[in-house]
């Protein structure tokens, strides 16, 4: 701890900080420049700390990032350790190096079974990227050059790049950016609270009669892959019937087209298992991960593969693209410290205990007028809230007065989206944290109106 700062000081820093933080740093999402935002400045366990010395609860463990808590030692030890010998290296052409070999190891090693090659980014969209243009130059190897079209789905995030935000299924990303990337059809995400946007028909039946006929309409042989989070995160926590995932990677199969999973944000435990694919029993073609591999104490990612997925389009003339950081040694030595406190201290088992907790805790949500559904997966949690609890129909505001009054008068950080509370918090969340959050939850969901207001 550094020397102790008056309150007055304290005050006149946050002042100066709020004033430069408008002025000068762009962010994204929120538009009003005049918006005073809230300056973060230390963090430990499942806490942040603002500038004004305010503790809140970090449930939304940054964005879906941090696994192990704000503040581990370990990490720091094994990130100034890399520094201290190889800071920096890259691994292109005839060049590697030790610790992007040893995560690379590591993490096709808690992959599942068919998943045997690493190849790093530096987050996930990056990775996402490197998926896509991997799926369609899998096919191009393969002399079947004419595969390019990829399958997404609506209210799909998967990053902002050029490839990942036109398959992304928001329109905000695509519209006023010009052209987005040719050749991607959006189809139908399932969303079982939402029966009754699939006009009385099973929700996996609805799916698999439009994938199957979207097929049949652009061509099985001019179809590279289909891309899609296993459980969608940004959309709300939204889970998918148990025999979808089974049902479309079989269909996909039988057309020879591959099956990209975002695993961004389930990955490395968020779910209760190492990979949400394990819930559904489906190994994709590739699966794309990040955030979790380092709990965010730096940015990482690592998309894995099938050795055939990697030997064609590595060739015998090598795939041709990589990032200057791919391969990282103080980025891979901070996962590999990450994951070590994510196997020695259980989380996987954390997050399904108290992920199970919360959620007997925060079924009775379920009665207030303006909560339609409470969804978790461990410790990935959706709260959608509703105007009118029969029709399902969203909140004029959506979630962003929830999530204010939330952060402002319980202490609790979480995030939204237009239908849901979006519930991420660290798998090293305790009892006494899982209760605040239930507690806050309670507090502000029985004052939300119609309208979307929170009652004082
Ligand atoms: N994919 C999913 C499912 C995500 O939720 C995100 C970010 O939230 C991304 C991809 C993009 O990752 P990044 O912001 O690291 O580029």
């Amino acid at each position: 701890p550094g020397p102790e700062i008056s309150a007055s000081e304290k005050s006149e820093k946050t002042a100066q900080w709020v004033r430069a933080d408008r002025d000068r740093l762009m962010h994204p999402n929120l538009p009003d420049s005049r918006t005073e935002r809230t300056v973060m400045v230390e963090g430990r366990g499942c806490h942040v700390r603002d500038s004004s010395g305010r503790k809140y609860l970090d449930a939304a463990a940054v964005l879906g990032v941090m696994q192990v808590g704000h503040g581990r030692s370990e990490i720091v030890e094994a990130a100034t350790a890399q520094m201290s010998s190889l800071e920096c290296f890259h691994i292109w052409e005839t060049m590697s190096n030790d610790k992007a070999i040893e995560l690379a190891v590591r993490v096709t090693g808690l992959a599942p079974p068919g998943l045997e090659r690493a190849y790093f980014t530096s987050g996930g969209a990056e990775g996402n990227e490197i998926a896509l243009r991997m799926a369609r130059y899998f096919h191009y190897r393969r002399e079947q050059p004419e595969r390019t079209w990829i399958l997404s789905r609506k209210s799909a995030y998967h990053g902002i790049g050029y490839g990942s935000g036109s398959v992304s299924g928001l329109p905000v990303y695509h519209q006023g950016f010009g052209p987005v990337m040719p050749d991607v059809h959006h189809l139908t995400a399932p969303d079982p609270y939402h029966a009754e946007a699939y006009g009385g028909e099973d929700v996996t039946e609805f799916c698999l009669r439009e994938l199957r006929e979207t097929i049949e309409r652009i061509g099985p042989e001019r179809i590279a892959a289909m891309i899609g989070e296993p459980v969608m995160s940004v959309g709300g926590a939204v889970i998918p019937p148990p025999d979808y995932w089974p049902r479309v990677a079989e269909l996909l199969r039988s057309h020879g087209i591959l099956l990209i999973f975002d695993e961004v944000v389930t990955g490395y435990g968020r779910t209760g298992r190492w990979f949400a694919a394990e819930h559904f029993g489906v190994t994709p073609d590739i699966m794309v991960t990040a955030k979790g591999i380092t709990s965010g104490y730096v940015p990482h990612g690592a998309v894995l593969v099938s050795d055939e997925v990697a030997a064609t389009v590595t060739g015998s003339t090598g795939f041709p693209i990589g990032f200057t950081y791919t391969g990282h040694p103080t980025a891979c030595a901070v996962a590999l410290a990450n994951l070590d406190i994510i196997e020695g201290e259980n989380l996987l088992e954390n997050a399904v205990k108290t992920g199970g907790y919360l959620a007997d805790r925060l079924a009775p949500l379920r009665d207030l007028p303006a909560v339609g559904d409470v969804r978790q997966i461990g410790l990935m949690l959706g709260v959608e809230l509703v105007a009118d609890k029969t029709a399902r129909t969203q909140l004029p505001t959506g979630a962003a007065p929830v999530v204010q009054a939330l952060r402002e008068d319980e202490g609790i950080i979480v995030r939204g989206n237009p239908r849901s509370l979006l519930i991420n918090p660290p798998l090293v969340l305790d009892r006494g944290a899982a209760d605040q959050l239930a507690d806050g939850l309670f507090s502000v969901l029985e004052r939300v109106g119609t309208d979307g207001r929170v009652r004082p």
